[in-house]
């Protein structure tokens, strides 16, 4: 019998997990299961100190860190070959303060954790449309999600972080304490510490609100699009809606004729009350002749979950996105045209609908960029696992042609959308020259040997001169 080999993390009290752990194999995986990636060890942390612990042993020993959140990210960046995973999934705890309307919620929750706790109280804040999403990834590119238009992304809703430096030290950013910080931190990406502890203000929000999508035949995407076009323009801050062009999922609601049908789908959510997002949603609803209209009063929380298992972990995924220059009759032609040459039943696209209080908020605000764009949309290529040959590569190839005929229209792109075949020039897209050198400075001031750079990475100002991008973003002396 082999002797498994204990690795020790000084100061640390979680679990500790290699490769020959009976878990290490689950403790690995991510959301996307292309990802296939080998730590030499995962750091199952418990709170602050073992996150501090373990970037000290990490830097001692001379290991790379991925830090993981919710484990969602496309390009997998929250699990690496040969370093060390911070892994912050057994840090979920939501803490709410009903009177002040804030809540303190662990880097490692998900947004069904923050949902369950904050409805309790009637509250909520801007967070992601799939319930099993990391709070700590979303947070920290921007946050985008049912409520932004009225509540503002979720970078607009932070209030305050507790970070792990790259040092090894703790400290709190705000608008008071390390504010040039605070301000990276808001969409800026896991690039200046582990935050261990997010800090969100609530709104009232629900329980009930009015909400659910409606679904029209893929032969009506020109004429729903061209309507949606001027019904959005003129929409209340308080309803959010989003677009999914595919087929429709073979959900419990739907009934089974129509599963698997390629259509065009716009789902609502209504910030306010029920009678008010009733009345809201009354032209699109009559609009043309719709296959099936969802719409109806639904908790908040069900809502957030509605579409959990359309994107279940383990499935494959590959994505394309960007931020549009508006909702064109070129745009909606070229949409129409791509969005159903998908060859696999569980892809599909989806356009947001921002503006409202996203654009409110000036550019220099926060790092996150793009307030401008009153849409974006996300390609995302679905297919199981053992079709990565059949099904996976005709996949990836449409959402790379559907991206290239989006190509004029383009208008920069959310950062936690993009993949890992998407290149540091796209991480500059996605911020602009302007905030990309500012962040690079705070990127210099907090973690100078790039630490963090497991992600969609950000070059340190003073190393930029000496160093050269890779094509994932890394960069190597
Ligand atoms: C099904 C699905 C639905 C989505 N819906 C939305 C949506 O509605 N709105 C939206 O805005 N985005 C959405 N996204 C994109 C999402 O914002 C990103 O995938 C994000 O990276 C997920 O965060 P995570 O913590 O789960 O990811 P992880 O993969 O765990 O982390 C991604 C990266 O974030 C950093 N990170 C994570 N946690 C921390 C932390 N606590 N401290 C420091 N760095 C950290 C690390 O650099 C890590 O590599 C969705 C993604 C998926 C897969």
């Amino acid at each position: 019998m082999t002797e498994r080999t204990t690795v020790q993390i000084p100061g640390f009290r979680g679990d500790v997990i290699a490769s020959d752990d009976h878990d290490y194999d689950d403790a690995r995986a991510v959301w996307n299961g292309t990802v296939d990636r080998r730590p030499r060890l995962i750091a199952r942390c418990r709170g602050t100190a073992d996150v501090a612990a373990a970037v000290r042993f990490a830097r001692d020993s001379d290991l790379g860190i991925a830090v993981r959140g919710g484990g969602h990210n496309v390009a997998g960046t929250a699990v690496c070959d040969d370093g060390i995973v911070i892994d912050l999934s057994a840090m979920r705890a939501v803490s709410v303060d009903p009177v002040r309307r804030r809540s303190h919620v662990q880097g490692g929750a998900l947004w069904g954790d923050v949902d369950h706790e904050t409805q309790a109280h009637g509250l909520a804040t801007t967070g992601g449309i799939v319930s099993h999403t990391g709070v700590g990834g979303l947070s920290l590119g921007g946050g985008i999600g049912w409520l932004m238009r009225k509540h503002g992304l979720t970078v607009d809703n932070l209030e305050g972080a507790e970070v792990v430096t790259a040092e090894g030290n703790i400290i709190r950013a705000s608008a008071e304490e390390h504010p040039e910080l605070f301000w990276a931190l808001r969409g800026g990406g896991g690039n200046f510490g582990v935050v261990t502890s997010f800090r969100y203000g609530l709104h009232p929000v629900g329980p009930t609100v009015m909400a659910g999508p409606v679904f029209w035949s893929a032969e009506d995407t020109t004429e729903v699009l061209r309507f949606y076009r001027e019904f959005v323009a003129d929409a209340p801050d308080e309803l959010g809606n989003i677009v999914r062009l595919g087929t429709i999922p073979p959900l419990a609601v739907v009934s089974e004729e129509l599963h698997f049908r390629p259509a065009i789908a716009v789902a609502s959510c209504y910030a306010g009350p029920v009678e008010d997002g009733e009345r809201a949603l009354g032209a699109l609803r009559r609009f043309g002749r719709p296959l099936v209209d969802l719409v109806g009063p639904t908790r908040y929380v069900d809502h957030q979950s509605g579409i959990d298992d359309t994107v279940p972990h383990g499935w494959h995924y590959y994505w394309k996105a960007t931020n549009l220059t508006g909702l064109s009759d070129a745009v909606i032609d070229t949409v129409a045209e791509h969005a159903y040459r998908a060859t696999s039943p569980w892809s599909y696209a989806a356009m947001f609908h921002l503006g409202g209080a996203v654009a409110r908020v000036p550019h220099d605000a926060t790092a996150y960029q793009g307030r401008d764009a009153e849409h974006n949309i996300i390609i995302d290529a679905v297919w199981l696992p053992g079709e990565d040959e059949t099904v996976g590569s005709p996949e990836t190839a449409w959402a790379r042609e559907f991206l290239g005929a989006l190509q004029p229209h383009r208008a920069g792109v959310y950062v936690n959308f993009l993949d890992s075949d998407d290149d540091a020039s796209r991480v500059r897209e996605a911020y602009g020259g302007e905030t990309y050198r500012r962040l690079a400075e705070v990127k210099a001031r907090y973690d100078p040997e790039n630490v963090f750079r497991n992600n969609k990475n950000i070059v340190p100002a003073e190393r930029r001169l000496k160093t050269t991008d890779t094509a994932d973003g890394r960069w190597t002396d």
